[in-house]
């Protein structure tokens, strides 16, 4: 005799280690028909014969949204194995048997090979296995994979049960999934058995449910087979579902989850489980949590912390910034000092220093960000954020698990679209997916956090928690439209349920917050002193050349000259022409004053048409037909094309800009203060700024990675483009009726 037997489980679960234990060296490996997922397959001998192993995919279901359900599902409903031996993580057992309802549901024979007895031992759970075998009616064994324990209980226990079932048919589980849909079922069960409809391959009852889960492949078999009776099933759940969506607000598949979790509670609850130590911290965390993600306290509680985040950011954060910022000064008076005119001390001083100094004087605030992060992160609060959004987030369109993205993404400050478009791949769904990985770039990531920061330090300097807050808020409703724009057009479809798992609450060990802090933080650092440093020196050399030709530079000098004809008499050796930015040679008399400020007037006019003529510049004043609309001017213009690359780049750019704008550098103020100053530059322009930085196209990185990760390049051109017009239009929207209202 041979018996096949499919190992199945959560991804993780050990299902491979367990595999490798059974079949030692007799394995296998191969595809599934058609696709290219792998598949292991290996035998081993038992006292009954021999068993044909087969690994499938690690799958969290089996609705057919992903790759890996569909294969493991069509494995069981086409190869149908003698059994199931399902891996179950005994450290995390609720989730482990959201799946293995499935598996009974299916009315295939399980066992459950209760895996990770090590790591559950440790963490002070006890599993009552004979209590949980009686409530599923199914055999349990408690195993260690990796260390081979309970291997030859296991193999008696699947020995004992392919030989009792023989070609006996169990009973699929039940579970009830309230008055509605039970009735439904009945009916539709009863529908299915007098039309022989595919019940030759899956058992009726599951039949009806696939069509409540709204499952697109069971649906097509379906109308292949019979359409008449499949669009008579289709008709029962649009009932139901109207129903359900008019009495509970909720739709089938939500109904289903919470259901078969509320099945797995049940059993659970029966003192199947007991928590050694720790469980007082988890009703302590119980308590925390009626309050923290209560459904009227909870937003504001929440709006609270982000406040007292930003608010600690900017009050402390500001302190050793101010440090920084009379560090770079001063090494900027002594370059000044040290290196001679030309070109060396323009790419020092405006390149280097004004630029990437820029950046880096912005590390005591991030520094006391992402240590204000790692707080909520290690206390468990950011999953409590997750858990409460995603009851928003299905209303855009997106899932509880693109919160998660939403997060690493900068949702709150301070993260990076590259993680957070990979984080997406928890996301089963595709139209989910790739609704979350278009929209996360619209999150403050790290990078932007600079330019905001700048901006609202100059501008808006009496309420900087607030504006941020605000920012965060115009990132959040700006994804979230733009979420259910493009779910209710380019990408439709139904939504999927989810499941949040909330850890207890833990207080935040020094160590921890300090390792987070300082990860983050020395990211930030590499990157400003790699790839901004490298960014920053080529926008510089755009900034710098071509320069002025001799004719234009000729201009200047006579009209220098015009000035002082007739002051050499009275500054002996001081009316030498000097290039742009030494004119302390003049000595301080009446006369020569005025003088000088005609002069810096003149080297301002040079310096500015220097600027204006370079390459950088040229493209620069050629954008500003469009971009004064926005505010903006070709100063900015250069700064946001240099942004595409990094979006620090924006910061360092306009350091450097406005920095080879000016005459002599011994006016290094803080790029802030600089900006106060500069004509052109007020709090309306500074938002529509802002806003721009937040929806214009994500940087190269992001976008290379989106092409990666939604698998085509047509994604990411969308996204610049999409992305760049509705920033441009918002910003515009903005410094126009910003105008009308403050002039
Ligand atoms: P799969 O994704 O289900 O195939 O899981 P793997 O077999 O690859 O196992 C995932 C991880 O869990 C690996 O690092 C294993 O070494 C580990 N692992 C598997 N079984 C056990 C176990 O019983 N105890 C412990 N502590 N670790 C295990
Ligand atoms: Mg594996």
């Amino acid at each position: 005799m041979s018996f096949a037997i499919a190992l199945a489980g959560n991804p993780n679960s050990g299902k491979t280690t367990l595999f490798n234990e059974l079949t030692g060296a007799r394995q296998h490996v191969g595809n599934y028909p058609g696709v290219t997922v792998e598949k292991k397959q290996g035998t081993c001998v038992s006292e009954v014969g021999q068993f044909n192993v087969v690994d499938l995919p690690g799958t969290y279901s089996l609705a057919a949204y992903s790759l890996e359900e569909v294969v493991a599902r069509d494995f069981l409903v086409n190869e149908t194995p003698s059994m199931i031996v399902n891996i179950v993580d005994a450290s995390n057992l609720e989730r482990n048997l959201y799946l293995s309802v499935q598996f009974m549901e299916m009315g295939i024979p399980v066992c459950l090979a209760l895996n990770m007895m090590d790591v559950a031992k440790k963490r002070g759970i006890l599993i009552d296995t004979e209590k949980l075998s009686r409530l599923l009616n199914v055999p349990v064994v408690p195993i260690v994979a990796r260390s081979g324990e309970g291997k030859k209980t296991l193999l008696k226990t699947i020995a004992a049960t392919v030989t009792d079932i023989g070609d006996k048919k169990v009973m699929p589980l039940k579970i009830s999934y309230g008055a509605d849909i039970d009735g439904a079922l009945d009916e539709m069960e009863a529908i299915i058995i007098s039309g022989n409809f595919l019940t030759q391959t899956y058992p009726p009852r599951w039949i009806a449910l696939k069509y409540f889960e709204n499952d697109k492949q069971i649906m097509a078999i379906g109308n292949s087979e019979n359409s008449r009776v499949g669009s008579l099933l289709l008709s029962i759940v649009e009932k139901v579902t109207r129903h359900l969506d008019v009495t509970l607000d909720t739709h089938p598949e939500g109904m289903i989850a919470d259901q078969r979790y509320g099945f797995i509670n049940g059993v659970l609850k029966q003192n199947v489980v007991t928590y050694i130590h720790d469980r007082n911290r988890i009703q302590i965390s119980d308590k925390i949590d009626k309050v923290v993600t209560n459904r009227f306290a909870g937003p504001v509680i929440m709006v609270a912390i982000l406040m007292g985040l930003y608010h600690f950011t900017f009050a402390y954060g500001q302190i050793p910034a101010g440090w920084l910022e009379t560090f770079f000064g001063w090494l900027g008076s002594v370059v000044n000092g040290a290196l001679p005119d030309g070109l060396l001390k323009s790419l020092v001083i405006s390149g280097i220093i004004d630029g990437v100094g820029g950046v880096f004087g912005f590390i005591p605030l991030i520094m006391f960000m992402f240590l204000g992060i790692s707080f909520l992160e290690d206390s468990g609060y950011l999953a409590r954020m997750a858990f409460m959004l995603d009851r928003v987030f299905r209303i855009f369109g997106l899932h509880g698990s693109s919160v998660m993205a939403f997060i690493v993404s900068g949702g709150i400050a301070g993260g990076c679209a590259v993680p957070g478009v990979m984080a997406t791949r928890t996301l089963k769904s595709p139209k989910e997916r790739l609704a979350t990985l278009l929209t996360v770039p619209f999150m403050n990531c790290g990078a932007k956090l600079p330019v905001f920061i700048l901006l609202v330090s100059a501008f808006f300097s009496e309420n900087r928690a607030l504006v941020m807050l605000v920012i965060t808020l115009i990132s959040w409703v700006g994804a979230l439209l733009v979420a259910r724009l493009l779910r209710s057009t380019i990408i439709r479809g139904a939504a999927t349920p989810f499941v949040m798992e909330l850890p207890p609450y833990r207080l935040p060990t020094f160590k921890g917050l300090f390792i987070h802090t300082g990860e983050r933080t020395w990211q930030y650092v590499k990157k400003a002193g790699t790839v901004i440093l490298g960014i920053s020196i080529l926008l510089w050399a755009m900034m710098t050349f071509p320069g002025l030709n001799k004719a234009e530079k000729q201009q200047f000098n006579l009209k220098r000259a015009e000035i002082t004809r007739g002051m050499t008499v009275q500054n002996t050796g001081a009316g030498a022409l000097k290039e742009a930015g030494t004119h302390d040679a003049v000595t301080i008399s009446p006369y020569s004053l005025a003088v000088k400020q005609a002069l810096v007037q003149i080297d301002l006019k040079e310096a500015q048409e220097r600027l204006k003529n370079s390459v950088a510049g040229r493209m620069g004043v050629a954008l500003e037909g469009i971009t004064k609309f926005a505010g903006f001017d070709w100063r900015t213009n250069i700064a946001l094309v240099g942004g595409f690359a990094a979006k620090e780049v924006v910061v360092s750019t306009l350091g450097t800009a406005h920095s080879l704008g000016k005459v002599s550098p011994d006016d290094t103020g803080f790029l802030s203060k600089r900006l106060r100053t500069e004509d052109g530059w007020g709090p309306l322009t500074a938002f529509s700024l802002i806003v721009f930085t937040i929806f214009y196209a994500p940087c190269f990185v992001t976008v290379v990675c989106i092409a990666k990760e939604s698998g085509s390049w047509k994604w990411s051109a969308f996204s610049v483009i999409f992305n760049t017009s509705l920033a441009f239009g918002l910003s515009v929207a903005v410094y126009q009726i910003g105008s009308l209202i403050m002039y």
